[in-house]
């Protein structure tokens, strides 16, 4: 044998053995996978992944479950609705709604869980909001599907306030309840008010918003009940004219944007339903409405107080014909909300469900009655 052929031969033999040692290695590092413990990967696993692989999805109200049954394994998926995007306005103020439900022991408002209209702001810039369950289109075709939710119209009456966050609440979570009606509410109407230290029954600029609105009588009466009847009481000013506030624009403007049916404003604490609108002749379901709500609240009080030049009484529901409903809690203990609403839930909830027929001439200002002047209390 030649050196040379010897060389060939130790070559081959080197290729030879080096397939062998591959595959060996292979087959080595296969059998190493094969006999791994299974349960290595749960060992190796950081406490917080293995937590959040473990995590079953916990059935939050607002958030529906869905099973996907395409999925072999069928996993519970919790579907979360996605974040609401707020402007860098509307994100401050429910900031500054969660500190008053803080300062009043009321829980988390969820502010931020809404999808707030927002176009107008009070005298010191705090947004007037209002939000609307059901589907906005059929304003439109059906707007006397629509109900219309006022409260903190004076800042002083706090529990209205939380009686509107406590229904927004309750009907995101019962969608059954709009069903395909609308409901318009405005939690805060006058925030100035209410966001204080010491709240107050007028409006930043010492105006009643319940005096404001631009009824008939206004020009003629407002000023001069005022200053003779009510000994020029700085609670009451209706203002130097009508018209001359941002929470008065804010009410007329949703009013004419969304004509609704039936109004519902939520006050304190004279503990009684009031009623303007047409009467009993003219508008049988309104009145029936009335009677029903105060049964489904344990027979709460009706009184037919009179209404006042520039009240939303007189504007909507005397010149208007729109039923307008002063819901009158107890008092304005904020320890008390929760009762309060739960005595008028199911009276709300049926409040919405009941569609209303509207009068035609809703928007023609009818022949109102005169404001009638024979009462001191105040609404
Ligand atoms: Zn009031």
């Amino acid at each position: 044998m030649t050196f040379s052929e010897f060389q060939r031969i130790i070559r081959h033999m080197n290729t030879k053995l080096f397939k062998f040692s591959f595959l060996l290695a292979l087959l080595i590092s296969c059998s190493q996978i094969e006999i791994e413990p299974i349960n290595s990967s749960e060992n190796t696993q950081s406490p917080t992944e293995s937590s959040q692989s473990n995590i079953e999805p916990k059935p939050v109200e607002s958030n529906p479950i869905e099973i996907d049954k395409k999925e072999e394994k069928k996993e519970v998926v919790a579907k979360i609705p996605p974040k609401i995007e707020h402007t860098p306005a509307v994100a401050a103020y429910c900031k500054k709604v969660d500190k008053y439900f803080e300062k009043y022991s009321w829980g988390k408002s969820h502010c931020e869980n809404f999808q707030w209209n927002h176009v107008r702001n009070s005298f010191w810039g705090n947004p007037i909001v209002w939000h609307v369950f059901g589907d906005e289109k059929r304003v439109k075709t059906a707007p006397e599907k629509t109900t219309m939710i006022l409260c903190g119209v004076h800042g002083d009456e706090i529990t209205p306030i939380k009686f509107c966050y406590d229904l927004l609440n309750d009907l995101k979570n019962k969608p059954e309840i709009t069903g395909d009606n609308l409901v318009v509410i405005a939690p805060i109407v006058a925030p100035d008010s209410f966001f204080r230290s010491q709240p107050t029954r007028t409006n930043a600029r010492g105006v009643d918003a319940n005096r404001n609105f631009p009824t008939k009588d206004w020009d003629e009466k407002a000023l001069k009940l005022w200053k003779h009847r009510y000994s020029s009481d700085k609670r009451r000013y209706p203002g130097k004219k009508a018209m001359s506030e941002q929470e008065t624009y804010f009410q007329v403007n949703l009013i004419n944007r969304y004509k609704p049916s039936k109004i519902i404003s939520v006050h304190a604490p004279l503990t009684l339903i009031d009623y303007d609108g047409p009467d009993h002749t003219e508008h049988a379901g309104a009145n029936q409405l009335l009677i029903q709500m105060s049964d489904k609240a344990g027979k709460y009080r009706i009184n037919n107080y009179p209404f006042f030049p520039g009240s939303l009484g007189n504007w909507a529901g005397n010149e208007r014909n729109i039923p307008t409903y002063t819901l009158e809690l107890p008092n304005s203990d904020w320890t008390k909300t929760e009762k309060f609403y739960e005595t008028f839930r199911t009276a709300i909830y049926h409040a919405i469900g009941q569609t209303l027929e509207q009068n035609s001439d809703q928007e023609k200002v009818s022949n109102s009655k005169e404001s009638k002047l024979d009462d001191d209390k105040v609404l």
